[in-house]
């Protein structure tokens, strides 16, 4: 069987670069194991256009954000599904001094920043003593909607294999590469973190980061927004919500942990005004890197070998940005966005 493609992985990057590659006319395979705990499984979905304590404007949001809803707008129309919703984030200051930060940044530049609001208005489902501010737009993801949704359209129309690719019997030519009865032009790992131990990609500067979650039930309550107290209360399914998430980088497990657990409904218990019911406790690891900029582009050593991934805590805006540039590169030989494309580290990767 020939392909243009060969894609390992149908996370966020894999639906992305795959559908992408489509629109241009490639044909392409992705091979997929399904996995539960996946970065893309476990993440909440949320596209803020601010970032940290300092609350500062998340890298090329301004162009990336407006890209991102047309990609996903694309998206609903293929599969006929809502992909993407506004859901602005309420963010309960949890201290004096936080407060004064969000209000120092508000007089510096008002764009996605809101004080305005009625202080009292989430008083009968959330405990807050310091007021709030609101970052506006923001976007949910609808992530265990839009996934499954494209994996059984890929699989309908015959583009998906389901099960573990194995780097052993992948065979490496200079313009293609064979992987058991399937040849094609190239093969692309978006693969998160397997990348991490890549034969081609490991030496790459990635930092994995682990995030545990939580989904817990709780009636009454709103919506519409996202909630943020320390921790983000992110609108789920009816009545469901999920909550989360830590951000570690040095940790001994990638699985969830009591101390998260006890910690986090410790801390709801606090804030919920309603009775909150544990459902599922979840944990992953972010396909993050040490500059927080992904990985984008072909092997120099290994022309037929190509990677998308390093997109950190940021895939639901990052993964459609760059899909589009990489097929432009393959298709036009454009410039990939040089924080974004491998070749920074050329000489690194040359070596093997
Ligand atoms: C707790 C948490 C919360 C997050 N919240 C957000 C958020 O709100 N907003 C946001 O933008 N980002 C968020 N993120 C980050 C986001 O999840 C990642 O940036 C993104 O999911 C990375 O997608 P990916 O496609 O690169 O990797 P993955 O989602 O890991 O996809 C890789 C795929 O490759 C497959 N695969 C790997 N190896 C093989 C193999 N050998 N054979 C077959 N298949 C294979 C895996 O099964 C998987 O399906 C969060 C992450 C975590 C952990």
């Amino acid at each position: 069987m020939y392909v243009d493609f060969l894609l390992i992985g149908q996370g966020i990057c894999g639906t992305f670069l795959s559908r992408e590659l489509q629109k241009a006319g490639y044909s392409f395979l992705v091979i997929d194991e399904a996995r539960d705990d996946t970065a893309s499984k476990v993440a909440a979905g949320i596209i803020n256009p601010v970032t940290g304590r300092r609350i500062v404007k998340t890298w090329m949001i301004d162009e990336v954000m407006p890209f991102a809803l047309q990609q996903y707008a694309d998206l609903e129309k293929l599969l006929q599904i809502t992909a993407i919703e506004q859901k602005d984030i309420v963010d309960f200051f949890p201290t004096p001094q936080m407060k004064h930060a969000f209000a120092k940044r508000y007089e510096e530049d008002t764009q996605y920043l809101s004080l305005q609001g009625d202080p009292e208005i989430w008083k009968d489902h959330f405990n807050y003593d310091f007021g709030y501010g609101t970052i506006t737009p923001c976007y949910l993801v609808n992530l265990p909607v839009l996934l499954p949704a494209y994996r059984r359209y890929l699989k309908a129309a015959n583009h998906l294999l389901e099960e573990n690719f194995d780097s052993t019997l992948l065979q490496v030519e200079k313009e293609k590469i064979h992987y058991k009865g399937i040849t094609a032009q190239a093969i692309i790992f978006c693969d998160g973190i397997a990348s991490f131990n890549s034969p081609w990609f490991s030496m790459l500067p990635f930092a994995p980061n682990k995030g545990e979650v939580l989904l817990v039930e709780a009636a009454g309550m709103p919506t519409q927004h996202i909630f943020k107290k320390g921790i983000n209360w992110v609108p789920w399914r009816e009545n469901i919500f999920w909550v989360g998430s830590s951000y570690e980088w040095q940790f001994n497990s990638d699985q969830p942990t009591d101390a998260f657990r006890e910690r986090t409904m410790a801390s709801l218990q606090q804030w919920i005004k309603a009775p909150v019911k544990l459902l599922d406790h979840k944990a992953s690891v972010r396909p993050a890197t040490i500059e927080r900029r992904p990985f984008v582009g072909f092997h120099p050593a290994y022309p037929a070998i190509g990677i998308f991934n390093g997109m950190g805590t940021k895939g639901c805006s990052l993964a459609p940005w760059f899909a589009p540039q990489l097929v432009q590169h393959i298709q036009h030989g454009q410039p990939l966005q040089p924080e974004a494309a491998i070749k920074r580290f050329q000489r690194m990767l040359g070596k093997k």
